[in-house]
């Protein structure tokens, strides 16, 4: 018996801007299409789960950080489909529980507290089989989720949008870089691409990128000039920022992804690096459920 995540369409807004912008801006709300395993961890997830259950597992097994979008995702979709979760974390326990870790334990994910140090074998092949020893046999995802199952559902997202919606730009965040380089395989390559870094140093990216992606002509680019001092980091001017996006347009932002995105959109609008003309679509990649904890550092 195998079955899928529930899935819910989306809307996609237009943002009004000044006639003098010279562009029309739209946001694909994916962060809509499920409550919990929202966004572009939908996507993601979609054919590690198939994965899984074509090889008879029945325990996912994931890594990720405190605030990790992905841990909560997974629990989430393992929950629903009445399999079993277990989330190597980052870190150590800290009681109480934040909410995106409590939430995953109440969707019985089992928490498994590594030292930073323990946690950066996370990729080793050797450290794998030490978690197979000791949890039995489970489907593993990697951190974030991305692997070429992940990159194979945002493709299929890509050609979705393009049947959808008649654009020019594709702006999204950046994280590990599975989504965009689904993005790059799946869309035709008169698009172009424009992904925000929310790391610092986030030039690696490149790299990383490209090693999840064939040969394309399409043009696309990381933009490493608005992760506002680092992942996770935020300030005043991001959240006045994200107050008046509610505000003015009422559209939530995340303050981990996809809010800086939207500074580096309208930065880079008002510089006119688009072409005049264009439509420039933005992907809400989801992750509201992050704000729960907001705090400054
Ligand atoms: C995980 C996440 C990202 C990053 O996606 P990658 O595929 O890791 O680049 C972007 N936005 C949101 C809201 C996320 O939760």
């Amino acid at each position: 018996m195998s079955h899928s995540l529930t899935y819910s369409a989306t809307p996609v807004i237009e943002l009004n801007l000044e006639r003098k912008d010279g562009v029309r801006l739209l946001v694909k709300r994916e962060d809509l299409n499920h409550p919990f395993v929202s966004g572009n961890k939908w996507w993601k997830l979609k054919y590690n789960l198939e994965e899984a259950q074509r090889e008879r597992h029945k325990a996912l097994l994931t890594f990720g950080g405190a605030y990790s979008n992905h841990l909560y995702a997974t629990a989430a979709a393992a929950h629903e489909l009445g399999m079993k979760s277990i989330g190597i974390v980052r870190g150590e326990r800290t009681e109480p529980l934040n909410h995106i870790l409590s939430f995953a334990e109440a969707r019985g994910m089992k928490l498994h507290f590594i030292s930073r140090e323990a946690y950066r074998e996370k990729k080793e092949p050797e450290f794998l089989r030490s978690l197979r020893n000791q949890f039995g046999e489970v489907y593993i995802i990697p951190e974030g989720g991305t692997n070429e199952f992940a990159v194979r559902g945002c493709a299929e997202f890509a050609k979705t949008l393009e049947q959808e919606i008649d654009f020019d730009y594709l702006c999204l965040p950046i994280g590990t870089g599975g989504t965009i380089a689904g993005m790059i395989e799946g869309l035709s390559s008169d698009k172009k691409i424009v992904g925000f870094s929310s790391l610092k140093g986030g030039d690696f990216l490149i790299n990383e990128i490209r090693s999840l992606i064939s040969d394309t002509q399409l043009e696309w680019q990381v933009n490493t000039d608005y992760h506002f001092g680092g992942y996770g980091k935020i300030s005043d001017e991001l959240l006045a920022f994200m107050e008046d996006m509610k505000m003015n347009y009422q559209l939530p932002l995340d303050q981990v992804y996809t809010a800086k995105m939207m500074t580096g959109v309208f930065d880079l609008i008002g510089q006119n690096y688009f072409e005049y003309g264009s439509t420039i679509l933005v992907l809400h990649t989801g992750g509201l459920q992050g704000n729960g904890s907001i705090h400054k550092s």
